[in-house]
């Protein structure tokens, strides 16, 4: 396993404000895999997201990122595992405007004094189409742009695992696309791991696995689904449990 949680529970706020954004999560995501979490908007995917991530920690309960139980590090470990081992893709780009899309690629390997492999950073960067656009800033760049230079900085470093949260949110559906099949490919050639969040059916039948959230629980999975299949779980959650017609098909189990 690439991550695991048992019994992860977050509780945001006290008294009146207080939220349960997590009851007692129990999960494994594989190795290898390309996962995708979806639900209803407040069902606590992104809480899940960031405490899997080491980005925010959990009331209760225990989290392991391959054979690093998080909460007995401390904050300096923590530092480091998010460095050395995961990548990020968020919403929000998070490039440093004063360095070029070629610096911002590489700086997660400087900042840990690691050495990029030269061919895998020229793979990177053609297959996700910035060749000529390495020396631009982030403010030279279009929206799309710049979430390929953060998409491509995540993968130089061939973390353990790979986390984004709505990675193609923000893109025209062209971009977005090409992004999706460079991050399949990159699971089916390579064997990276990525856990992605999205409400997005299409980008979700991307994966090999869908986890479906409700109010803070994961309610229901799909395997190898199709956007329909997803569609149709989704409504399925927004419809309290009732599917409309027949529940959909789908293969349960891992065929290998
Ligand atoms: P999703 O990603 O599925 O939209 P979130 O994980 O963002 O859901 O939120 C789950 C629940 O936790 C929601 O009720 C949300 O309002 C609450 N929540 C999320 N982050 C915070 C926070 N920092 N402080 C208080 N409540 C929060």
């Amino acid at each position: 396993m690439a991550v695991s949680a048992r019994q992860v529970t977050k509780i945001y706020g006290k008294g009146n404000t207080r939220v349960k954004a997590l009851r007692s999560v129990d999960v494994d995501i594989q190795r290898g895999r390309l996962t995708a979490i979806m639900g209803p908007s407040g069902s606590g995917k992104s809480t899940l997201m960031h405490c899997l991530a080491a980005l925010e920690p959990v009331t209760s309960g225990h989290i392991w990122i391959g054979r690093s139980q998080l909460n007995r590090l401390n904050e300096r470990q923590l530092t480091r595992l998010r460095r050395d081992k995961i990548g990020f893709i968020f919403q929000a780009y998070n490039l440093i405007p004063t360095l070029t899309a070629a610096e911002n690629i590489t700086l997660p390997m400087d900042i840990a004094r690691r050495q990029s492999d030269p061919q895998w950073l020229k793979q990177v960067v053609e297959t996700i189409g910035l060749a000529d656009r390495l020396r631009h800033r982030p403010s030279q760049l279009s929206g799309g742009q710049q979430q390929r230079v953060a998409v491509a900085r995540a993968l130089t470093s061939r973390p353990d695992i790979i986390f984004g949260d709505e990675p193609t949110g923000n893109l025209d559906s062209n971009t977005g696309k090409r992004i999706l099949e460079f991050l399949r490919h990159s699971v089916d050639a390579l064997g990276q791991t990525i856990l992605l969040v999205t409400h997005d059916p299409l980008a979700a039948s991307y994966a090999d696995r869908v986890l479906f959230m409700a109010d803070g629980s994961i309610v229901d999975e799909a395997i190898y689904p199709t956007a329909d299949t997803i569609a149709q779980c989704m409504l399925h959650l927004s419809t309290g449990g009732h599917y409309p017609t027949a529940p959909p098909e789908r293969t349960t189990g891992w065929d290998s």
